[in-house]
């Protein structure tokens, strides 16, 4: 079939299809950054968008990171201009103008400068991780405040020991699955798969000087350890979702990775949150859960793919057995004219794209759409992921005017399970990257509107 994209193809950039939004939740590494979409929500898609909830936020956390701008800041993680431009003394330094990019009434929404001398901000004793300039803003705050606190309180504790991971004492546990990989289909059987192998990894973690400078550099009592083991497993999680949720397309969609010359996935709309800092190792799992492929190949397409990740596998021979990761930073569109339609590039037995958040505004969905119908109507397998059930609601509903044909949908047995706070709007209800996900394969979709809308009220 002719795809009808080719027509109606746009130029225009989809930036914010991969919004570069500054979230401090995460910037508690020695390269203050956004590893993941935090803030997903419709008023909050770009670093500057934090001034529609807190005026002046995004000047601080500049200030904070000593840059003078944003682009500055975009060319740290372009991977144009070195890490160590941040230029912390120690890690006490560090975790202090990281927590100080949080400091701002919850409820006013005042920041330090803003505050008469006698003021100070400080934080909700409960969760460590909202501030108040006074009593009464506090109190006044707390009806909406009691609904997150406690999960607020694990995003104040992921944060701080996100370093670990960035660091390096945090090694995620690895090699093949000691059974059968079809047993494991879930978070639950994964960690019992894993667990002689996690536990000491915990143990050897928590006994680290990592750990312990850690503790001794954020102005905080170290928790127990039941409470930063569960950090760390919730970190797992996250840094292992992606992963794992290709390989959940892979298995849903029957694709045989017995196939000579390996099997290729395109991560579409990719940008930072998938490539800077991601070592080809952080993918070793995908391979692991299909013990006797003959390859597999993951290629990042996007224009915010970062710039040492972008080179093309010098050698396009992929051993059966291995995960090959690479980039290539550009839009879909033209990648898939340039290197796909040429035979440079393998055709994807699947497309997997992250929280694309079409949903969310006329803007994105216009960036999106081509890309959509080409999906659809070269009938390539693909599966996105959305960040609530809300958004799963509102993103199927699309697709099904886009009449593709949905062939599942439902809860990511392997979603992230760290929350992800909005973080200029705290209150709002923290969200799982990969929380849903939805499949699509070609055109003409098999429910109708009203049963589809049935199922997703009904919960899924
Ligand atoms: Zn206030
Ligand atoms: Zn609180």
């Amino acid at each position: 079939m002719a795809p009808r994209s080719r027509q109606r193809r746009h130029k225009k950039p989809p930036s914010s299809v991969a919004p570069m939004v500054v979230t401090p939740s995460t910037v508690v590494t020695p390269v203050p950054l956004t590893l993941s979409k935090p803030d997903p929500s419709i008023d909050a898609l770009g670093f500057f968008s934090l001034e529609n909830n807190v005026p002046g936020l995004s000047q601080l956390i500049l200030q904070k990171l000593s840059m003078k701008s944003y682009e500055e800041y975009k060319l740290v993680l372009d991977g144009g201009a070195s890490v160590s431009g941040f230029g912390f003394r120690c890690p006490q330094e560090m975790f202090q103008k990281m927590e100080d990019t949080f400091r701002f009434c919850a409820h006013c929404r005042a920041l330090p400068s803003g505050l008469s001398d006698s003021k100070v901000l400080r934080q909700c004793k409960r969760c460590r991780n909202v501030y108040y300039c006074g009593p009464e803003c506090q109190r006044s705050d707390w009806p909406a405040h009691r609904k997150v606190c406690q999960e607020l309180r694990l995003v104040a504790v992921d944060r701080l020991m996100e370093w670990l991971l960035v660091t390096g004492a945090f090694v995620l546990p690895s090699g093949p699955w000691p059974c059968l990989a079809e047993t494991v289909q879930s978070w639950d059987t994964w960690f019992s798969m894993r667990h002689l192998q996690l536990d000491a990894t915990l143990d050897a973690v928590l006994g680290s000087h990592a750990m312990t400078t850690l503790w001794a550099s954020v102005g905080r009592p170290r928790p127990d350890p039941d409470v930063l083991q569960g950090s760390l497993k919730r970190l797992l999680t996250d840094a292992l979702s992606r992963p794992l949720t290709l390989g959940l397309g892979l298995r849903a969609l029957g694709i045989n990775v017995g196939k000579i010359g390996g099997s290729t996935v395109h991560v579409v709309g990719a940008s930072h949150v998938e490539t800077f800092l991601t070592r080809p190792e952080d993918y070793d799992e995908l391979g692991y859960m299909f013990p006797g492929h003959l390859g597999l190949r993951v290629i990042m397409v996007g224009i915010d793919v970062s710039a040492g990740f972008t080179q093309n596998p010098s050698t396009p021979i992929l051993e059966p057995g291995t995960v090959q990761l690479s980039g290539h930073r550009g839009l879909y569109h033209d990648f898939w004219e340039e290197e796909v339609e040429t035979g440079r590039i393998a055709h994807p037995d699947l497309v997997v794209t992250f929280h694309p958040g079409f949903h969310a505004s006329p803007d994105l969905m216009e960036a999106w759409l081509p890309t959509l119908l080409l999906l659809r109507d070269y009938e390539i397998p693909t599966l996105i992921t959305v960040y609530s059930h809300q958004e799963l609601a509102a993103s199927l509903q699309i697709l099904v005017d886009l009449d593709t044909n949905i062939t599942a949908y439902g809860a990511n047995p392997f979603a992230s399970l760290k929350p992800e706070q909005a973080y200029s709007n705290p209150n709002k209800q923290p969200v799982y990257c990969n929380a849903y996900y939805i499949i699509f394969l070609g055109s003409s979709c098999q429910l109708d509107r009203r049963q589809l809308e049935e199922k997703v009220d009904g919960g899924v």
